[in-house]
């Protein structure tokens, strides 16, 4: 006799029915039926299809625009200023759940490590939503290349942002920079260097704090020339459209986020 698969077996308990995900053969189907099955023994695949279930309705959903994925930034963000947190909610322990078999970031954020600039809560965004790449003074290299290259060509994220922000204390070592920094944190003044230098260019005088805010200014935007300059992953995705690189500073005192040109002055 063939073997014939008649797809889900019900199974009617005391307690609750339940569906067996075993395949059914024809020859066998009656007998089985008349066996008593535990039913509780189902209850890890019922919890799998309920996870999956939360997932489709919680995931962001992969193909969100990079216009569009600046916009939920920039709403997150008024949501912040206005003191309108939704973390909780967005990252309840069935979100958790929901995303244990998946991500999809939307955007990727690369931003100074600065405590005052955590980017999941100054842009109002819960578990899944963002894919942070963070180190002192957000400046690029090849880990930080990596990651984001991971994020775009394997997790579908879209939009790029690179985040400076006010008072930054990398940018400020790098402008009181003495050149006999230690190694690491001299790895980190190298990178910020030629925005001092620009900045010294662009700023004569006596102003410092001209001279600082221009730093960071063209800190952010020599960092998002550098992900087009430093991997060619990234340049081919902005070149077809498919990622958008956002360039932008964090204000530490009202809390905003302002996007700029990314191009130099
Ligand atoms: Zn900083």
């Amino acid at each position: 006799m063939a073997l014939a698969v008649t797809g889900l077996r019900p199974y009617i308990s005391a307690k609750a029915m339940i569906y067996d995900l075993r395949p059914c053969f024809a020859s066998r189907c009656e007998e089985d039926q008349e066996m008593k099955v535990k039913t509780w023994s189902f209850l890890p695949v019922v919890a799998f299809l309920l996870a999956t279930t939360v997932a489709l309705a919680f995931e962001a959903a992969p193909g969100v625009g990079p216009d569009a994925a600046l916009q939920r930034l920039l709403e997150g963000n008024r949501s912040f200023v206005a003191n309108r947190l939704t973390i909780k909610e967005s990252s309840a322990p069935a979100k958790r759940l929901a995303l244990a078999s998946g991500q999809h970031p939307y955007a990727v954020i690369l931003s100074c490590s600065d405590s005052r600039v955590p980017p999941e809560i100054i842009f109002n965004k819960g578990l899944g939503e963002l894919f942070v790449v963070r180190d002192a003074g957000n400046v690029v290299d090849p880990l930080i290349l990596g990651s984001i290259e991971y994020a775009v060509e394997h997790l579908g994220s879209s939009l790029i942002m690179v985040l400076g922000h006010s008072r930054c204390g990398a940018v400020k070592a790098a402008l009181d920079a003495t050149g006999h920094e230690d190694p690491n944190v001299g790895a980190i003044i190298k990178r910020i260097a030629p925005a001092v230098q620009l900045a010294r260019k662009e700023i004569k005088g006596k102003d410092k704090s001209g001279l600082y805010e221009s730093a960071i200014d063209f800190n952010i935007k020599l960092s998002a020339q550098a992900l087009l300059s430093e991997s060619p992953i990234i340049r081919s995705l902005v070149d077809s459209g498919k990622v958008r690189i956002v360039c932008a500073e964090y204000d530490v005192q009202d809390g905003t986020v302002k996007t700029m040109s990314c191009k130099m002055k």
